[in-house]
């Protein structure tokens, strides 16, 4: 059982509003998440930033009603 806690927290909204994929309770405790950190140089085409930030966060989640174990990911 991993008891990391990661400091980093990502204040998502939606994230919180998640669901347990196994029993659909929104009952949950986060364990730990982490981001992606790959470096998108900004391309400007016109002046619009055709290559976006593709970063993602994932977070691991503990359902507290039937136990088991999800990921979340932004
Ligand atoms: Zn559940």
């Amino acid at each position: 059982m991993e008891k990391t806690i990661n400091c980093v927290y990502q204040p998502v909204k939606e994230l919180h509003s998640a669901k347990c994929p196994h029993c659909g309770e929104s009952y949950y405790q986060e364990n730990h998440s982490y981001v992606t950190a790959v470096y998108y140089p900004p391309i400007y085409k016109n002046g619009v930033n055709i290559n976006p930030n593709r970063n993602t966060s994932t977070t691991h989640c503990t359902c507290m009603n039937c136990g088991k174990d999800f990921t979340i990911t932004d």
